[in-house]
């Protein structure tokens, strides 16, 4: 059994599920288990109307609301009845969340949870149309939950046990088909794993039953040397170990976070990231252990536009304490941070989200002289043993020769190198590291130029 779980957009309008379908059946020999998001935008569109509703706005809402259903009729008209009976129940939760004024996370997994409950009835219908066997599953039967709606954690054991009682002998005879993203609670209440829950949902299927391998279907070829939105030329990266994924995640890189694949992972079970629209391209692995590479970067990730700020006691050394009291200052504001650098009066750190830096840096005031830079980017170097590794330091700087780095840290985990530098230059930056350490690649590990 493999678990192929795809995104909104790869289940986003009638076109895009026939290709969902195609790359199912090319695959059927290896018992497929189904996982989808809502089609496109729903979830979001959803809560537009939850949100217009509590506000008074229920005429708004429910017009929204036929828009939704208008475009469901339209990219899934087979399961048209389904489809109209499921938005005359939102209509209803609607108008009951108008009357009430308040939304709970209850009530916003309830109406947010139609999404993948239609689509993977749409996506169910679809492969029936083509004469591939298919069952339909209720996720809300199988993902058995806590009660912190909205951000709610899978009761294990309960979710496994179930998974296993019922998907393998489904499997056998048919695709299975459930919705990503939701489940229910011990007393049946619907929840939702938190939004973009459907990969977690994958992993969680995937851990449950077995599953020799994971794909997560997307809109990219999979992780690049490179994050694309900086620097066009990035090269695929073929295989990556889960703890490089989450550090590049952690860098801002966007593609899949992988603790949301963590039950799988610890099963040892293979993820891969594939393109629902470029299916021949083999994609990214992310596997459990490291992979031996000539290279000794896997990838570059950046965080643009963030903000650096640096803080001096005002007294002449630094006392014990003085860590604390700053970091009780952003822990107190809510504020994640980024990068740490210290010296013997000065630390300097980033900031991703500033929402909130005028109340920090008023406090800090309170005890040493703060300046805060704009306009800054964080570029990290990632690859597993990076700080056992002779040269890599001087090789980046020797590239990096010419650009002004504000901040360095290397040595917290011996998976990334990272710097703080003008987000003007990070363009630059990159092209040059890129250029260093992507040059010669390990066919092992890199897609290597066709
Ligand atoms: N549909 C849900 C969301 O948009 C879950 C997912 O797509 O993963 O957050
Ligand atoms: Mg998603």
């Amino acid at each position: 059994m493999i678990v192929m779980k795809f995104g909104g957009s790869s289940v986003e309008s009638a076109a895009a599920i026939d290709r969902v379908v195609s790359i199912v059946e090319a695959r059927l020999e290896r018992r497929p288990v189904v996982v989808v998001s809502a089609m496109g935008k729903t979830t979001n569109r959803l809560l537009e109307c939850a949100h217009l509703a509590v506000a008074g706005e229920r005429e708004k809402a429910l017009g929204k609301l036929a828009e939704l259903r208008a475009f469901h009729h339209a990219e899934a008209p087979e399961v048209k009845g389904e489809v109209d009976a499921h938005f005359a129940e939102l209509a209803e939760l609607l108008r009951g969340m108008s009357v009430l004024g308040e939304l709970t996370p209850r009530s916003i997994d309830a109406i947010s949870s139609y999404g993948e409950r239609m689509s993977s009835l749409a996506v169910t219908a679809a492969f029936s149309r083509r004469g591939i066997a298919a069952e339909h599953v209720d996720a809300r039967e199988l993902i058995i939950t806590d009660d912190r709606h909205s951000q709610a954690a899978p009761l294990y054991a309960e979710t496994y046990e179930r998974l296993a009682a019922r998907v393998p002998q489904l499997a056998a005879r048919a695709v299975v088909v459930m919705g990503g993203f939701i489940g229910s609670t011990k007393a049946g209440v619907t929840s939702t794993l938190g939004r973009g829950g459907s990969d977690f949902s994958a992993a969680i299927v995937g851990a449950g039953i077995g599953a020799e391998e994971i794909q997560i279907w997307t809109d990219v070829d999979g992780m690049l040397t490179c994050d694309p939105r900086v620097l066009a030329g990035g090269r695929r990266v073929r295989v990556i170990s889960f703890a490089e994924a989450a550090e590049l995640a952690y860098f801002g890189a966007k593609v899949l976070h992988p603790s949301t694949v963590l039950p799988a992972v610890e099963k040892e079970i293979p993820v891969l990231i594939l393109n629902s629209r470029r299916p021949d391209v083999e994609g990214t692995r992310i596997v459990a252990e490291g992979v031996p590479s000539e290279n000794p970067i896997k990838s570059i990730a950046c965080k643009r536009d963030i903000t650096a700020v640096s803080i001096k006691s005002t007294r002449m050394l630094m006392a014990h304490g003085f860590l604390r009291r700053i970091f009780e200052v952003f822990d107190r504001h809510e504020t994640p941070v980024d990068m740490v650098t210290t010296s013997e009066v000065s630390v300097s750190l980033t900031v991703d989200n500033t929402a909130r830096i005028e109340g920090i840096v008023e406090e800090l005031r309170a005890f040493a002289e703060v300046h805060v830079e704009t306009g800054r980017a964080l570029v990290a170097l990632v690859g597993e043993g990076l700080g056992e590794r002779k040269g890599i330091a001087g090789r980046a700087f020797h590239a990096l020769n010419g650009i002004n780095v504000r901040m360095i840290s290397q040595g917290a985990s011996m998976l990334n190198l990272s710097f703080v530098l003008a987000d003007d230059d990070v363009v630059k930056a990159v092209g040059l590291l890129h250029a260093e350490f992507f040059t010669e690649l390990d066919p092992r590990v890199f897609e290597v130029a066709a």
